[in-house]
């Protein structure tokens, strides 16, 4: 739309339109009259006819009132609260065209936001079977106005429950879990926390499960120090033969955040193992830990082919969690760095080189720019760096240090595009070179795409 010229739709007036494209949350756009559109829950190719919901001076957003002629892409969901939850967003689009969506949307970003205007990105790496694919699931307990008992996942944007039966992309073991904490509550009298006014008592149910062991791990977490009748509670879910441990998390806080400080076990085993290749993982319940193990795998085996390793080579693993890329790398690498924010995540990455037999690693407790930089100072030069932040991406201050360090290969592992983007370019402006980009499908039928790029210095 150019200056002057008026918005060619009004609101609350239906139109008939062509979808052409997916933007970043997964949402159809389309155009009338050359103004641009987004229509929650479209798909490129279908034919829609929309009402207008909102309009601004250069796009608006329209809903759909019918499809008129569906796009090949388009399939229904499994799952019947697909369009009411929050947690998938392209459920209603065939597998093979959201994997084309994610290597889009990773090569939109690095050009819209790194400004690489030719760079090829490779096919998304996907899974046989993208369904039940988590390991990690937080259900949040509330209740319905009537006062029962509501168990699911929030509504997109916010903090309304989806009460949820079973989930396509959830491990079947948690619906287990979900009814027998359900039954202990109703026939205990136990509250669900209702978020308002800050009062009753459980606030998440949290499952870990480790694919390889095939155990579960159950964390309550809940708005005080105890729960009523612990007993029953245990009684009910080691009715399931594959719970593993049982424990209490301690959230007293208004906040958002799901965990608080202290986890107590009530049941047997605070940690979870779990074995990614040949490596083995201790967990803690506060530590990090990629939530789709089929697909941590072959993200960490083409971290290790990007890494380029004869044996030589001293390597840093930045943002480490319990150590799991660093220890993938060791038996590569002369000897590999890793460091992590979260002491207790620390004390899993030790423990794990030590349950691997792993003795060329060390790893520190602190934040990444200032123990890389620090550590450099002292001496260690790395001829490798590996990088897995959290959304917010790197600090620049670790992103100078890298710069300054001039490793032979910096291998960015990112979950989110725009601030991988954001840090690309200042590696490639401070001599760095991309040579390969690699989405992988760790979050099949959600808009979230992991990548990862292997830089070269020139
Ligand atoms: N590479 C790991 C963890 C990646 S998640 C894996 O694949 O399992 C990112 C990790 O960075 C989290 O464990 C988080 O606790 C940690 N983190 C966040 N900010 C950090 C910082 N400034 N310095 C070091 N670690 C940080």
């Amino acid at each position: 739309m150019g200056k002057g010229k008026v918005v060619p739709v009004i609101k609350n007036e239906c139109y008939s339109m062509q979808i052409e494209d997916l933007n970043v949350d997964g949402d159809g756009v389309g155009k009338i009259d050359g103004y641009t559109l987004f229509v929650p829950g479209a798909v490129p190719g279908d034919r829609v006819y929309v009402k207008i919901v909102k309009t601004n001076k250069n796009y608006g957003y329209a809903r759909i009132e019918e499809i008129i002629a569906p796009s090949q892409d388009r399939c229904t969901p499994s799952c019947n609260v697909a369009s009411k939850c929050g947690g998938c967003q392209l459920q209603h689009i065939k597998y093979n065209a959201q994997l084309e969506f994610k290597k889009n949307k990773v090569e939109q970003t690095l050009k819209r936001i790194g400004g690489f205007e030719d760079i090829k990105v490779l096919p998304t790496i996907g899974m046989e079977n993208p369904d039940f694919y988590r390991n990690k699931a937080q259900y949040p307990v509330g209740e319905d106005v009537h006062g029962n008992i509501q168990i699911g996942f929030y509504a997109n944007r916010s903090h309304r429950i989806v009460p949820i039966e079973t989930c396509k992309i959830q491990n079947e073991k948690n619906d287990q879990v979900i009814e027998a904490v359900r039954n202990y509550m109703v026939d205990n009298g136990v509250k669900a926390y209702i978020e308002e006014t800050h009062k009753g008592l459980i606030r998440h149910i949290v499952t870990r499960y480790s694919k390889h062991k095939n155990v579960l791990q159950v964390t309550l977490v809940i708005n005080g120090r105890n729960i009523p009748k612990q007993e029953e509670l245990i009684k009910r879910l080691t009715k399931l033969e594959w719970i593993e441990g049982i424990l209490l998390n301690i959230n007293c806080e208004k906040t958002n955040v799901i965990l608080g400080k202290e986890t107590k076990v009530i049941y047997g085993k605070r940690h979870i193992i779990d074995t990614i290749g040949d490596v083995m993982y201790r967990i803690s319940p506060t530590s990090f830990y990629q939530v789709n193990p089929v697909q941590t795998e072959k993200l960490y085996q083409t971290a290790l082919n990007y890494a380029q390793l004869t044996g030589e080579e001293i390597v840093w693993d930045a943002y480490c969690g319990i150590g799991t890329i660093a220890l993938y790398l060791a038996n590569k690498a002369k000897h590999v760095y890793g460091v992590e924010i979260v002491p207790e995540a620390i004390e899993d990455a030790r423990y794990n080189m030590e349950l691997n037999k792993i003795e060329n690693a060390e790893f520190f407790v602190g934040e990444a720019e200032e123990v890389i930089e620090k550590k450099y100072q002292e001496g260690i030069i790395a001829d490798v760096i590996v990088v897995d932040p959290p959304r917010k991406g790197c600090d620049q201050k670790l992103l100078d240090t890298m710069i300054n360090m001039k490793p032979k290969r910096v291998v960015y592992v990112s979950c989110d595009p725009a601030t991988l983007a954001r840090d690309v370019k200042v590696l490639a402006e401070g001599g760095y070179e991309i040579v390969e980009v690699q989405p992988v499908d760790m979050f099949p039928h959600t808009v979230h795409v992991e990548t990862i790029v292997k830089l070269e210095r020139r």
